[in-house]
């Protein structure tokens, strides 16, 4: 392989895990289920730069998050595969999206109520509808090592890791919600899909997710790997993350044989 290449995937697999520990670790873990505590510096990190990071705004995404958890594949789900079909979701997470914010900012008390712990407000962008910005500079960054040197693909694999969520996010709500296998009888459709856990860090072991939401260890059985987890044992390694050990999924349950 030659060093252009393996730059190339060097780019791509540090983009992607910048985006994935944003939204896997501290939005998903740690804002909306509190599965692990952010320290007052990660805290402030998400609120002013987690939406030029990943494009998506953290108390939007953690009250459609919850929203999710709270109506997980009734009609009121804002993406699920039962409701919407498997393509529909594609479609459905946007509009949801769009729509919480929407309802948010209009101080709607069913949307409100969900984030009411969250101390800060919709971030500016979407409150002066410029949510577009972050992908535009995104995008300038990605064309940038074509535009100098012709390193179109060096861009591209920038790109596909900073900014490939709306795919991340059909796959572990869709797939996630669909085809797989279960280890718990949840009163809803979760799956744990395997090739979605282990291309979006974890977050395709929906089926225990939905179990036990406030663990921030999404695995349960010896064959499956949570690489969320992982980021989270190395940034509570180094004091940004607290990892609340006394919710991860009790050790007594993990012997347990299957369910289902
Ligand atoms: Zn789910
Ligand atoms: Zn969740």
């Amino acid at each position: 392989m030659s060093s252009y290449m393996v730059v190339c995937f060097a780019v791509f697999g540090v983009s992607y895990v910048v985006n994935m520990t944003f939204i896997t670790v501290f939005y998903h873990r740690g804002l909306t289920h509190s599965a692990v505590t952010l320290s007052p510096f990660i805290q402030k990190l998400v609120q002013y730069t987690g939406n030029w990071f990943t494009g998506l705004d953290p108390k939007g995404w953690s009250c459609m998050h919850r929203m999710h958890h709270l109506y997980s594949d009734t009609p009121a789900d804002p993406h699920s595969p039962v409701q919407f079909g498997i393509f529909g979701v594609l479609f459905a997470q946007l509009k949801s999206y769009e729509r919480t914010l929407f309802r948010l900012q209009r101080g709607d008390k069913r949307y409100c109520d969900v984030v009411a712990d969250i101390p800060y407000g919709v971030h500016w962008l979407n409150r002066k509808k410029l949510w577009y910005l972050p992908y535009i500079i995104h995008g300038v960054i990605a064309l940038l090592p074509g535009l100098i040197g012709g390193w179109w693909a060096l861009g591209l694999c920038y790109w596909a890791g900073m900014m490939s969520h709306p795919i991340q996010g059909w796959m572990v709500n869709s797939l996630g919600h669909a085809i797989g296998y279960r280890n718990f009888k949840t009163n809803d459709q979760s799956r744990n899909n395997t090739f979605v856990a282990w291309t979006v860090m974890g977050e395709g072991f929906q089926n225990n997710h939905h179990q036990y939401p406030s663990s921030a260890k999404f695995s349960f059985r010896w064959f499956e790997f949570d690489p969320g987890y992982l980021i989270c044992w190395i940034l509570d390694r180094c004091g940004l993350i607290e990892i609340q050990r006394e919710l991860l999924i009790p050790s007594e349950t993990v012997k347990r044989p299957v369910v289902i």
